[in-house]
C-alpha cells in the first residue's frame, strides 16, 4: 500500500482521534461536540480509509467489519424514530480490514463477513465528521475478555495505517455510568467525574502509556463501571505511545453528571504543518 502523500508530495501521517459520543441523540443535534467532531473532520486530508474502533461492538473476540456494505446498525432502544432512519450508507474496506489482521499478528483479529457494521457508536460521530458517507468505513470491535494493556498493545499496532492514508477513531466515553446518569443536570460533571477525566486528560498529554494504569484511580469504579465505554481511549494512546507523543483536548465537557464528553486528537498540528 503506497503511502499517503499531500500536496506537496511528503509522505503524509493522518490524524487520529478518541471522540466522546455520548447520547446516541447527538447524531441528529448540533452542539459544541458535535461541531468540534465536524471541525476535526474538517481539518483531516481527505483519508483513503476511517477505522473505527466503537464501544459498542463489545464482544469475546477482536473482529474487524471485512464486507464491502457494511449495514447500519441501531443498536439501541426507547429512543425516537427519527433515530432509527438514520442512515450511514458507506462502503467498507475489506482490504484494510486484511491489513489490520496482518499488523494484529501475532495477536488475532477475526475478519467478519457477516455479523455486524456500523453501528451508532461509529455512525453517530460519523454523521457529523464525514457527513458524505464517502470514504470506506471499517469497523474494530473490543475483545470484552482482555486487559487493558492488550488494547493499548494492539492500538500501537495499528501505527503503521497512519502512514498509509487511515484516520484512526476511537468511539467512547472516559467517564461513563449510566445508572448515575441525572437528568437535572444534563450538561455538568460530578466531582469524581471532573477528577477522573482531568487526570485522564493530563495522563493522556503526557505519558499515554500509562493509562494502562488507570484502574488505581480512586474514581475508577464510579468512572468506568464497565469498561467498553473507556477502552477505546487505550487505542488512541497506543497510537500515541508509538508516534512518541502526547494526545490533544479537542472538545471537553460533561453530560448528566456521570458521563464526561472529552475528545482527543493525535498528529492534528503536524498536518497543519505540513500544509502550511
Ligand atoms: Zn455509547
Amino acid at each position: 500500500m503506497a503511502p499517503a502523500r499531500d500536496d506537496y508530495g511528503n509522505d503524509t501521517v493522518m490524524p487520529a482521534a478518541f471522540l466522546g459520543h455520548g447520547s446516541p441523540m447527538n447524531a441528529l443535534e448540533n452542539n459544541r461536540y458535535t461541531e468540534a467532531w465536524r471541525a476535526f473532520g474538517e481539518s483531516v486530508p481527505v483519508p483513503r480509509a476511517i477505522l473505527m474502533v466503537s464501544a459498542h461492538w463489545y464482544i469475546n473476540a477482536s473482529a474487524v467489519t471485512a464486507m464491502t456494505r457494511p449495514r447500519t446498525i441501531h443498536d439501541f432502544y426507547g429512543f425516537p424514530p427519527e433515530l432509527f432512519a438514520v442512515s450511514y450508507p458507506v462502503a467498507g474496506d475489506p482490504a484494510l480490514a486484511r491489513r489490520v489482521a496482518e499488523l494484529a499478528e501475532p495477536m488475532w483479529v477475526g475478519l467478519d463477513h457477516d455479523s455486524w457494521g456500523i453501528d451508532h457508536g461509529s455512525w453517530s460521530v460519523l454523521v457529523h465528521a464525514f457527513p458524505e458517507a464517502s470514504v470506506p468505513v471499517v469497523q474494530l470491535a473490543i475483545d470484552a475478555t482482555k486487559p487493558f494493556r492488550y488494547h493499548f498493545e494492539l492500538g500501537a499496532r495499528l501505527a503503521p495505517l497512519r502512514h498509509e492514508g487511515v484516520v484512526v477513531i476511537a468511539s467512547g466515553n472516559v467517564v461513563h455510568n449510566l445508572g448515575l446518569m441525572d437528568g437535572r443536570h444534563p450538561d455538568s460533571g460530578t466531582d469524581w467525574a471532573h477528577r477522573f477525566d482531568e487526570d485522564a486528560r493530563a495522563t493522556m498529554a503526557s505519558s499515554p502509556a500509562t493509562i494502562v494504569d488507570a484502574s488505581r484511580h480512586g474514581d475508577f469504579d464510579m468512572a468506568v463501571p464497565t469498561p467498553d465505554h473507556f477502552i477505546p481511549l487505550l487505542y488512541l494512546a497506543g497510537l500515541a505511545d508509538a508516534a512518541g507523543t502526547g494526545a490533544e483536548v479537542l472538545v471537553d465537557g460533561y453530560a448528566y453528571g456521570s458521563l464526561s464528553m472529552t475528545s482527543y486528537t493525535l498528529g492534528v498540528g503536524t498536518v497543519d504543518a505540513a500544509h502550511r
